[in-house]
């Protein structure tokens, strides 16, 4: 397969791609950056690595972090994290609170911001130092040591995040919050103002490509929990366009409002696309085209 060819027909394509869809504002700090932005990294089980564009450029990853956490909470504390998150879509925006309350406070699944916090609680609870923790995490899942959090973003989103703290507020009436909200929100903030560029996700999410193993071959996830992962992002990553994105595009993934995607293909290869400008319902219009694309022109999905 000659991936390099194809990623570079992309690249030329997205040249002539109409300037759809608007930079997210909900978060004040995430308004600043370029609306044509475009970068896309590969890697394969090969070994082949392949950048178009901005690739090694940072970008906020915001709820492409989410898979990354529910990985780290199903690694240190197992199949036990279901008791405390569903495993369903939601059809519903990703920030919505309505099903939580027919749900007796447990959310659909970790990719909503509901679900999400429920992963950071655990997280704090399990980790020693919670936020380094799951920056070593990152780090040693994608071998790239400068992985940071953006404290501005963090600082912008905490001043902003009403609604994440009515979800904390109404977990916790639950009791499907067991640490301060406060610390959990903290926490989320955080990791969803972690900057990676394309090439550092996509090596980040090569242990959902890999059978759960690094580059440099270390065991994180079992095999069953890649497949139980990589199920929950096909049927659930892409908010309440999941279904769209399947049909489309044909790869299990996570996207966020940075413009961010990051998908893969067990077994062959993992991707992360940026691009800004976003479609109504929080995903990336040119990412979700180029992998459109991708999946298209070489037949690979797991279709
Ligand atoms: N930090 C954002 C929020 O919680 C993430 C949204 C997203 O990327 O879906 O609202």
């Amino acid at each position: 397969m000659n991936y390099r060819t194809v990623l570079d027909k992309i690249y030329i394509n997205s040249k002539d791609f109409p300037k759809m869809g608007v930079v997210s504002t909900s978060i004040p700090e995430l308004a600043k950056v370029h609306p044509d932005k475009f970068g896309i990294h590969l890697t394969t089980i090969n070994g082949e690595e392949i950048g178009v564009g901005n690739s090694n450029e940072k970008f906020s990853i915001q709820s492409v972090s989410k898979a990354l956490t529910v990985a780290l909470a199903f690694s240190k504390c197992g199949e036990e994290i279901w008791n405390r998150v569903g495993v369903e879509p939601s059809g519903n925006p990703f920030n919505s609170l309505v099903q939580l309350e027919f749900e007796k406070g447990i959310p659909r699944n970790p990719f909503i911001n509901a679900g999400a916090l429920v992963i950071a609680d655990i997280l704090v609870t399990v980790l020693q130092n919670p936020k380094e923790d799951l920056l070593h995490f990152i780090r040693t899942i994608s071998g790239f040591e400068t992985i940071d959090f953006n404290l501005k973003v963090a600082q912008s989103e905490k001043e902003t995040g009403f609604r994440n703290a009515a979800l904390a507020n109404f977990l916790k009436s639950f009791g499907n919050i067991q640490n301060e909200v406060d610390v959990v929100l903290d926490f989320y903030f955080h990791q969803c103002s972690i900057e990676m560029t394309c090439k550092e996700l996509a090596h980040a999410f090569f242990i959902f490509a890999n059978e759960g193993k690094t580059k440099k071959g270390n065991q994180i996830l079992t095999t069953s929990q890649v497949k139980r992962l990589n199920a929950l992002m096909q049927t659930c990553g892409f908010y309440d366009e999941s279904g769209e994105f399947t049909y489309r595009v044909g790869l299990p993934g996570k996207s966020g409002i940075g413009g961010g995607i990051a998908a893969l293909l067990p077994k062959q290869f993992a991707i992360a696309c940026w691009s800004p400008r976003l479609n109504e319902k929080g995903n990336s219009e040119l990412g979700m085209f180029a992998l459109e694309q991708l999946t298209t022109e070489t037949g690979m999905s797991i279709f």
